[in-house]
């Protein structure tokens, strides 16, 4: 039966870093496990070439999204205007690097620091988020990409860990170009279950990261699975679903350690692209018959 969700899987599953290499083993390999889509960390983007990687996306014929947290010294939730100017302005490279490379999302913590916080948010803070990315989305707009807010745990942002904070948010940012972005990883430390998280989104769910409750293998943890599905399957939901696992075996300088990737949780990323892609597969098939 023909999908409807395009499937992605995260580089890191490939590789650690945007060198012209491992953009080309990345692509390479994507293709190769059957996926429709790329999802690039813009951590460590100063070493990609643009124009380059879009020429390989394009003859490849793989979409691509782009995803990043901000950093405690450029942090649009912060109370600093030179820190929010930072982060700013990082979040604009990040735009148009996406658009660059033909990407169809920019997604992530777009709007804080990722890594622990030792306070909770301000207002002032908040203020400064939706203003910057009240910005950030008209010009998003106007060169065809979408912004997703990433729900990550408390652990890693203190400002959007629920379903309903990212719902507030958007609502307060009030474009129809920023959408809700659901990662099961961080619903299963922040929400009550699932399935609910999925039906208050609605048609603003946008975007979506598949991964099991430590990050390895699908199925090889506890996390219900088909119940997510099916709750996708309730909201019609077309929009991507992107695999995403980490393992000490692939290291990305920086974003493991905010990440907090210290287990080998698999060694072959390619049986475990190729396993993923199945997986997805079997629910997607199993809840639509
Ligand atoms: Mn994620």
């Amino acid at each position: 039966m023909e999908l409807r969700n395009p499937l992605g899987v995260h580089a890191l599953v490939w590789v650690g870093d945007t060198s012209p290499a491992s953009v080309e083993t990345a692509i390479t390999k994507t293709a190769a496990a059957g996926y429709d889509l790329l999802e690039f960390s813009l951590h460590d983007s100063l070493n990609l070439d643009v124009t380059r990687t879009r020429n390989q996306l394009k003859d490849a014929g793989l979409r691509v999204a782009c995803s990043r947290g901000l950093a405690f010294d450029a942090d649009i939730s912060s109370e600093d205007p030179a820190i929010v100017a930072q982060g700013e302005k990082l979040l604009h490279e990040s735009l148009a690097i996406t658009s660059g490379i033909g990407g169809s999302h920019l997604t992530g913590a777009l709007y804080s620091a990722f890594g622990h916080h030792t306070k909770p948010l301000s207002e002032a803070g908040r203020a400064n988020v939706v203003t910057v990315l009240r910005g950030l989305a008209a010009e998003a707009a106007s060169v065809g990409v979408t912004l997703g807010l990433e729900i990550c745990n408390r652990y890693e942002t203190n400002v959007v860990n629920t379903c309903r904070d990212a719902l507030r948010l958007a609502d307060d940012i009030g474009a129809d170009n920023v959408v809700i972005h659901l990662d099961t990883y961080h619903m299963n430390i922040e929400e009550n279950d699932m399935v609910r998280p999925v039906l208050d989104a609605g048609d603003r769910l946008g975007y979506v990261h598949i991964g099991e409750n430590h990050r390895g293998y699908l199925g090889s943890g506890h996390l219900d699975f088909t119940s997510f599905f099916h709750a996708l399957g309730s909201i019609d939901y077309t929009g991507p679903i992107t695999f995403e696992s980490f393992s000490s075996a692939v290291v990305a300088p920086g974003l493991s350690a905010d990440l907090s990737i210290w287990r080998n949780l698999w060694s072959d990323g390619d049986d475990l692209a190729r396993h993923a892609h199945q997986f997805m597969i079997n629910h997607l098939t199993a809840h639509a018959a």
